[in-house]
């Protein structure tokens, strides 16, 4: 299992290297599909932040109406504020002794949030930012690519296939509603591997 080896290792390097840049202002991506744990990821590294006595900030985009993830933010981290925002730039206000700025469901913001990254990190910030690499149809999802483009460090982080038990990157959507912005619930998507989401999208679509 080397793919998994290397991935160890790598997770114990990324930790040496963003922790070790308290300073300096980075970006750092975690990303993954629906169920791969980026909330979780992003709240372990906000959590650490804390404990080094660090002052946090968590945004997420207004559209994002679910309220497991956000909850588990608010719920294990009492003191730090979790504000919804339409427009990214909302967050250049952060305050100046903010060191580390969390931004959840990042997808879901536009292009804007590129900018505004980059502004943060520029200015000293360590900018975390956790969201779904690609949408239902397996497209580069809004400003992710970019996002993971320019960042630092980039994690993907993987669900579980519930097909086949193999790790799983898609996000199969099981609804018919041909809106982006439907959140995730169990009964909405399902985590599949490459290939049970191409069988999966043979099914929903058979050819001829
Ligand atoms: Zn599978």
């Amino acid at each position: 299992m080397r793919g998994i080896r290397g991935k160890l290792c790598n997770h114990k390097n990324k930790e040496m290297f963003s922790e070790n840049t308290k300073k300096a202002g980075c970006i750092e991506v975690i990303c993954g599909s629906m169920f791969s744990g980026k909330t979780e990821e992003l709240i372990r590294r906000l959590k650490r932040a804390q404990f080094a006595n660090q002052k946090i900030e968590i945004f997420k985009p207004a559209v994002d109406t679910r309220y497991s993830d956000m909850d588990v933010v608010s719920h294990d981290l009492h003191s730090v504020p979790c504000s919804p925002v339409k427009d990214p730039a909302k967050m250049l206000e952060v305050a100046d002794d903010v060191q580390v700025v969390g931004i959840d469901e990042a997808q879901f913001f536009g292009h804007g949030l590129v900018g505004v990254a980059q502004a943060l990190a520029n200015r000293g910030k360590r900018v975390i930012i956790a969201g779904l690499d690609t949408d239902y149809l397996g497209k580069p999802f809004g400003p992710m690519p970019d996002l993971m483009a320019i960042a630092e460090d980039v994690q993907k982080v993987h669900a579980i296939c519930v097909r086949c038990g193999n790790l799983a990157n898609h996000s199969h959507r099981l609804s018919d509603s041909k809106k982006l912005v439907v959140l995730g619930e169990k009964d909405v998507y399902e985590p599949l591997c490459r290939q049970c989401y191409n069988a999966a999208l043979e099914e929903d679509h058979p050819r001829g």
